[in-house]
Formats: structure tokens, sequence, C-alpha cells
């Protein structure tokens, strides 16, 4: 018998004194902390009520007690489902009916929210955890004993139910199985040498896949240690880089460390690698970041529903623009709308398969479905292309996708143009309704605010490089892009936003 759990606590360091993760105020927890804090919390969320599969739902900040619980959770073959700490009271209320979750964890000033969303539903324990790791939560596991036999559990039991980040529409929950999660951390320890030498300098919020399982699972099932940071704080960043080797961001972490000159060769030279996704990487990023340090960014790509799919090599070359070929256990490929398989090099959706490709979406068995082929491939919903030495080019993701008088236009193309122009900080190419053409191009564009630029400027000047249909109709200056936590372009925001823009 095994479960998820039990295999993260093989991969454990023999020396359970072995620091796991360091803050900046100098704490450290160790190997011996996370066995025993997880024993403690499979015990009180038992004690709760909770069975296995059932749901804890968890919103909460970073901390290392966070961690133990999702352990703690896994340890009792408990469904852990992270939310974001952004969501207010009415997104939460729909999370909450949609997952019936066991026991809800909460920051201490969510309590009066949870109780009035939650409080009513029979046998639903409301438990609190601060970002000190202290709270009901906390008091509930203190008393309980350090030792906990894991819940025995079968490779196709839900482990996690992830919420995916929102960027085109309602997230949806992603149930991940315990072979999903092991199989992929499995992996990217290989892949990317992970081994009980890695500090990992962990920025990222730990709700999302990225932060949580990428990042943590490498960390527990190589033995390495983490430095664990609140947020992505410039200043934390670069007082800890010093002491690590591995950082894995998303785009914009990068862009804000190149933004001043003591981030620089020196300050990196513990470091042996620095890995970007969750969101496109500029190519102006990638060779500003070569240029200053002397590295290469390993830009990989994956989501919610899978994990990682494809990634850069870790030894071999790093193309700029790509997120590398598939994964060793994971077979992608590119179709058609109708499922025909295309030639290298040409674009249409990617499909992928493997043991990290999710069980379906909770309570969307339509859905499911739908983002499926017989095969067994899931379809991502992200525009693609394949080289010929089979490394993976993203175009963008098909609802983005702008149809303007019968023909296709991939927003990522203008972009990539327009981005180039001086003046111009970075795009976002949208479609919005027009009366003539069913939608129009449009370019919302944020300056660098050193050269002048106009939207006549951009406008000309694109006009010369791509076919009409595909130039910008208007161009509209912003201070910034909405994004969310995760770095991404939220454009469905633009859309709603310049909606009657011609009409
Ligand atoms: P939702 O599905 O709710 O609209 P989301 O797709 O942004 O939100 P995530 O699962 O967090 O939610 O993100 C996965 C998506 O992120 C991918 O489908 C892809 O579009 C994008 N992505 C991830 N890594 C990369 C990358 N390296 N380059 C380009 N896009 C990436
Ligand atoms: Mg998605």
């Amino acid at each position: 018998t095994t479960s998820l759990f039990m295999r993260i606590r093989a991969c454990f360091p023999g020396d359970l004194g072995k620091t796991l993760i360091e803050t900046p105020d100098g704490s450290r927890l160790t190997y011996r902390d996370a066995d025993e804090w997880s024993a403690r919390y499979a015990h009180a969320l038992q004690k709760a009520g909770a069975q296995k599969g059932d749901r804890v739902a968890v919103q909460v900040d970073k901390s290392a007690a966070a961690l133990f619980l999702y352990l703690g959770c896994i340890r009792a073959g408990l469904v852990y489902l992270p939310l974001n700490t952004a969501y207010q009271s009415q997104e939460l209320s729909y999370f909450v009916a949609d997952a019936s979750p066991a026991v809800i964890v909460c920051q201490p000033d969510r309590k009066a929210d949870m109780d009035a969303i939650a409080g009513e539903k029979a046998g639903c324990t409301i438990f609190t955890l601060d970002a000190d790791g202290q709270g009901s939560m906390t008091v509930a596991a203190s008393g309980q004993r350090t030792e906990f036999m894991p819940v025995a559990c079968a490779d196709d039991d839900l482990a996690a139910i992830l919420y995916t980040s929102g960027t085109t529409g309602k997230p949806k929950g992603a149930m991940m199985t315990q072979m999903n999660l092991w199989s992929n951390g499995q992996t990217l320890v290989n892949l990317w040498g992970f081994g009980p030498g890695d500090t990992l300098l962990h920025a990222l919020p730990i709700f999302h896949t990225h932060g949580l399982f990428i990042a943590c699972h490498c960390v527990m099932m190589s033995g390495a240690g983490m430095i664990f940071l609140q947020k992505f704080d410039r200043d934390q960043v670069i007082d800890a880089l010093p002491r690590s080797t591995v950082m894995m961001g998303v785009p914009t972490f990068y862009v804000r460390l190149l933004a001043g000159d003591d981030f620089n060769a020196g300050l990196v030279a513990n470091m042996r690698l620095f890995i970007s996704g969750s969101a496109p990487l500029l190519p102006e990023t990638f060779s500003a970041f070569h240029q200053r340090t002397g590295h290469y960014l390993l830009e990989r790509y994956g989501m919610t529903e899978m994990g990682m799919a494809t990634s850069n090599p870790l030894h071999g070359e790093r193309v700029i623009h790509t997120v590398g070929p598939a994964l060793p256990d994971v077979e992608v490929r590119v179709c058609d709308g109708e499922g025909k398989v295309l030639a290298s090099g040409e674009v249409g959706v990617l499909e992928a398969r493997g043991p990290n490709v999710f069980a379906g979406y909770w309570k969307m068995p339509e859905k499911t479905r739908e983002e499926f082929r017989d095969d067994g491939f899931f379809i991502t919903g992200d525009i693609a292309l394949i080289d010929d030495r089979g490394y993976v080019h993203i175009v963008g993701r098909a609802k983005d996708l702008v149809i303007s008088g019968g023909f296709n236009i991939y927003p990522k193309e203008i972009e990539t143009e327009i981005d180039k122009m001086d003046g111009v900080l970075e795009s976002a190419v949208i479609g919005v309704p027009h009366p003539d053409f069913g939608e129009a191009v449009i370019a919302i564009i944020v300056s660098d605010g050193v050269a002048a630029i106009t939207e006549s400027d951009i406008i000309s000047h694109i006009k010369l490089l791509v076919a009409n249909f595909k130039v910008p109709k208007k161009a509209i200056f912003v201070a910034e892009l909405p994004r969310n936590t995760m770095g991404k372009v939220q454009k469905n925001i633009l859309r709603d936003e310049y909606r009657t823009l011609f009409s």
C-alpha cells in the first residue's frame, strides 16, 4: 500500500534535522517539523470529522504551516483545495458551494465571513491560520501525536482540487490524482537536476500549481531546502539570491529583477538555474537576462490541469520563444479543430497526454468530455506549433484568437512586432466587436516612458510588416495591462472594457 504522502515522505533526507524551509526573519523549519506537524494536522482534521476523499478548502497566507497542512491533508487521504487569497466573499461562496468541503481553513480576519458562507452547512468545521502559522487550526493540532499512519490511496484517488487562474473565465476545479502529482514531481526533479544540495528561492504563492506542486514537490522530493518569501519582494529576493541555487518565477519577477543594476552576475554567482513559466516570457527579457547574468532563463510550459508538460532542457539548447520539448513521460501533438494531427511547423491547438494529465473538472462532466479526445489526449486550449526538433512554440490561447472579416489573426504575431518598437514597453492585441468585420483588431499599449510614440506611429509601422487585415484599427495607450496574481494578462477584462469601441 502506498500514497502520494508515503512516496514524498520516502524522499525526505535521512537526517530529518535538515532545514526544509528558511524564512527572511531567520526562522528555520526542518524536515522533522514537516513530518511531525503533518501528523498533528492529519489527526486534527480527522477529529474534525474529515474522512478519506473529503475536501479541505484552504484560503490562507503563505507560511510553512500552510505547507505542513497540505502534507497533513494528503497524509490523511483528504483532498487539498487551496484558494487564491485574493478571492472575496462572493467568489468564496461559489467555491464553497461547489466543493462542499468538510473543513475550511481561513485567515482569522475572514472567519466571520466564512461563518456566514459555510456556517449553516451541516458538518463543515471552520478553522483559522494566520501568516505566522497561528490560529485555531494550529491550536487544534498542537496537542496531537506526532505520528500518524498515512492513509493508503490508489493512484487515481484524488490528492487535490486546484482551481485554474480564471484568465479566460470562471475558474474551473481541476481534479489532480495521487499519480498526477507524484509522476510530474519525479519527472521534474530528474529533468531539472534537483538534489539535496539545492536551495530553491520560493517567492510564488502556494495556492497555485506553480508555487505549490512544481516548486515544493521538486524540493521535498529531492531532499533540498527552500527560502520561503511571503511574496515577491524585490529587496528580499536580492538578499536571498546569494544563498540560493535555483529560482522559479513568473516572467514579471525577472522583469522586476532586471529593473535595477544590483541584479547582476556577481549577485547570482551561486545560482545554477532560473526557471520561468505560467505566462509568456518576452524575448527581450530572455536576452536581457542572459546579457546581465550569463544565464539562459529556462522556460517551461504547463497548466493547472497537468502540471508541467514541456520544458527547455537543463543541458542542451534553451531556445528563445519556445517552451521546449515534451517531458519524457508526456506526449504532445498539435491538431486542427476536427482533431486531425498536423505536421510539424503547422499551427493548431496543442494536446497532451501522460500520467500528469488530470482526471477531469470537478462537477463538470460535460466540460471534461469536451476537453478530452477519445484516445486520452487533453485539449489544452493553447495554440501552438511543434518545430522539427520537437520544441513547442506557444502562439497564444484559442480564446484570444481574433477572427476579423473571416481571417484568423494570432495576437502574438502583432504584439511581437509592436513590442520591438522604441517607446513600447508591452502590448496586448485583442479583438472587439465590429459591425463590418465581426471582430476588429485593436492594440492596447503601455509606453516605456523613454521614447515618444503615437498611435499613428504604431499603425503605420505595423502596416509595413503584416497583411492589412491584421493591422490594428486603433492603438490605445494605458498605464498598465490588467494582470492577475500569476502575472497573466487578463484579455477578457480588456475585451469587456473596449467592447463598444466600434458600436
Ligand atoms: P483559466 O483556465 O481559468 O482561464 P489559466 O489558463 O490562466 O486560467 P493556469 O492553469 O494557471 O490558468 O494557466 C495555464 C495557462 O498558462 C496555459 O494554458 C498557458 O496559456 C499559460 N502558460 C503557462 N506557461 C506558459 C508559457 N511558458 N508561455 C506561454 N503561456 C504559458
Ligand atoms: Mg486554462
